[in-house]
């Protein structure tokens, strides 16, 4: 079986400047990541939501971000397995150095594995009314849709905090009409989401209102709620409900692979984003540190620090990591 140098576990912004860089500097690269699509939580989370603190863009959305990273690293030709979820990571026997890692379908090889899992599988928060189970993916979401599947439909967005409003946000301009509700009187998100949502027109705003019941034949087609205070139910045609009641941190099996943990996060050296196992490395959100900030800009910090000590670990006579203007050859 061909061993690569590095396998990436994980195909989110970090995971995917990670096989940028790894590439640049010579290293053989093999990104692995869970879902059908690249991109990590930009991409599955927040795709139309522009960010305003990476470095080089004034308010590129998530998806855009993404977009760009994989055109990147796809430049740098690492090899990209998509839609396997690793399971497992072994040592390889004594006189092979290197680690074995299994995913849901397939075996790979490496010399060091480089973990970017940041925030585990996404497992959404489910709405806890009747007919959300029967309706899920006939008008019942979690994940999003491409925004223009809520072109001229009315949509319930449930919850309370970022989830909810940065959904609302994204999706009132394209719907016929968004009602959002809250359990509470009170919203637990960012202050300029709430003002803008408050100050829009064409948002209603309903609270303290539950969920009860989504009815319809196919699709959804009415919802009913409960009014907190008085307890009488209202039942409102719809064509759309989105839960945003946020996501449960699920590392799910990195748990069980021997590494050091602090709750849903590895624990790593900062000097060299070493774990506790030799040859096995973490950046990005996943990782744990005196310190850390989760931030994309955070992320990118740690993958110089990372490749660097890949490329030492597996070949001692490198220190550091030469300018890329200096390189005399660039992949591809
Ligand atoms: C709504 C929202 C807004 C945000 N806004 C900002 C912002 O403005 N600025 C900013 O800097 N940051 C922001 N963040 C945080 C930012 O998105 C994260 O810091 C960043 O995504 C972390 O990148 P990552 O690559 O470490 O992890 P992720 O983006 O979480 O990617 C990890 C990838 O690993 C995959 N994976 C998990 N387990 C496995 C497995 N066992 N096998 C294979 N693949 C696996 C996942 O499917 C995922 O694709 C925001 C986050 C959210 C939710």
């Amino acid at each position: 079986m061909d061993r690569t140098d590095v396998i990436i576990i994980g195909g989110g912004p970090v995971g995917l400047f990670g096989a940028t860089m790894a590439r640049l500097h010579g290293l053989s690269t093999t990104v692995i990541e869970a879902l059908p699509e690249l991109g990590g939580q930009l991409y599955a989370l927040y795709p139309e939501k522009p960010i305003y603190d990476v470095a080089g863009f004034y308010g590129i959305t998530g998806k855009d971000l993404a977009l760009r990273l994989i055109e990147q690293a796809e430049h740098f030709g690492p090899d990209f397995v998509v839609g396997q979820s690793v399971q497992s990571i072994a040592p390889l026997g004594d006189d092979e150095d290197g680690w074995q890692v299994t995913t849901n379908s397939a075996t790979y090889q490496s010399r060091v594995v480089l973990i970017t899992v940041g925030i585990g599988a996404f497992v959404p928060r489910k709405l806890p009314a009747q007919g959300a189970e029967r309706y899920e993916d006939r008008g019942v979401y979690y994940l999003m849709p491409p925004l223009d599947h809520f072109h001229g439909r009315r949509v319930l967005v449930v919850g309370g905090g970022d989830t909810a409003l940065d959904w609302t946000l994204a999706i009132a301009p394209r719907s016929r009409h968004l009602t959002l509700i809250h359990r509470r009187s009170q919203f637990r998100g960012q202050e300029e989401s709430i003002r803008l949502i408050q100050e829009s027109p064409t948002i209603s705003v309903k609270t303290p209102y539950e969920l009860v019941r989504i009815e319809g034949d196919e699709q959804v087609q009415r919802v009913i709620v409960k009014e907190v205070t008085s307890g009488s139910e209202e039942v409102w045609e719809m064509d759309d409900v989105v839960g945003g009641l946020g996501f449960l941190p699920s590392l799910g099996p990195v748990k069980t692979w021997g590494l050091h943990l602090s709750g849903n996060t590895i624990t790593v050296d900062p000097g060299s984003m070493a774990t506790n196992l030799p040859g096995i490395y973490a950046v990005g959100d996943v990782a744990q540190y005196p310190g850390k900030v989760k931030l994309i800009a955070t992320g990118f910090g740690e993958v110089g620090i990372v490749i660097a000590q890949i490329r030492n670990y597996i070949d001692p006579s490198k220190h550091g990591l030469p300018h890329s203007t200096n390189l005399k050859t660039i992949p591809r």
